[in-house]
């Protein structure tokens, strides 16, 4: 029987039918609370893990004990990209920023679709194709645009990942996650309650304008949006055409490009 959580996740739900046979059987779906540490730096995993409500962030963790977020990951992806890639080990930290569910599946068994089937091949490489690209517009993001628009972006990346338009973050978690001073976010904050589009109170967001929020995000949320929608609904069409039951387009709060280019 099919676990209906596995269904929120993009790329299970694209699995050609005798891989998902396949893992099925291998299913484990796992409670993440908000904080749980998925993975170490220089820690070998034994399980891959494919959120369904669950947002995990990948930080670089430095010596000073300081990090930064340099990617979320939610129900678009998976957590043990490299270790799939021939890694041994990540040398990041995976850390629940959003609190949710997961299916585990045993490092083995993915890793032996992935070497040998060609279409449960290209759907984790069109996925790492996204996460480098979130990678590389985050450092880009950092270094040219303000606060106030990396913060929209990254409360955008949330709201992509989940139904709910409210979300737990501290000024203190979101500057540890842009790698800016608190005070800045706290300004940035400010500046997006004032024009109407978040209201915030003791660690409470909520996005009251997700439009106006995009509008006021920078070209590196928008430049994403785009290519995710490409990456797994149009591609993504040609190895399952249900570009629909990817999960990333559901519910109420349908990205801007989605239409665009998922018609
Ligand atoms: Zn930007």
């Amino acid at each position: 029987m099919i676990p209906i959580q596995a269904l929120g996740n993009c790329i299970l739900t694209q699995l050609p039918a005798d891989v998902w046979a396949h893992w099925e059987v291998h299913f484990e779906e796992l409670a993440l609370p908000e904080g749980r540490i998925l993975c170490e730096p220089g820690q070998a995993l034994t399980h891959i893990y494919f959120p369904t409500t669950a947002i995990v962030s990948w930080q670089y963790l430095l010596a000073s004990g300081e990090c930064t977020e340099i990617a979320m990951v939610g129900k678009e992806g998976l957590v043990g990209l490299d270790l799939l890639m021939g890694a041994m080990h990540s040398n990041n930290q995976a850390v629940v920023q959003t609190a949710g569910h997961c299916i585990r599946i045993k490092l083995d068994v993915v890793l032996q679709s992935f070497q040998q089937n060609q279409i449960a091949q290209s759907l984790i490489m069109l996925y790492a194709g996204a996460l480098i690209a979130q990678m590389s517009h985050g450092n880009v993001c950092r270094q040219h645009h303000t606060v106030e628009q990396q913060l929209s972006r990254m409360i955008l990346m949330v709201l992509d990942r989940q139904k709910e338009l409210h979300m737990h973050k501290t000024h203190e978690g979101m500057a540890q996650a842009l790698g800016v001073r608190r005070e800045s976010v706290s300004l940035a904050a400010a500046k997006l309650m004032k024009q109407g589009f978040i209201s915030y109170s003791r660690g409470h967001l909520e996005v009251l304008d997700r439009a106006g929020l995009v509008q006021r995000s920078c070209e590196c949320y928008k430049l994403l949006q785009q290519l995710r929608c490409q990456e797994f609904c149009v591609k993504g069409a040609v190895v399952k055409p249900k570009p629909s039951d990817c999960g990333w387009h559901s519910g109420s709060s349908l990205p801007p490009y989605a239409g665009l280019l998922c018609a």
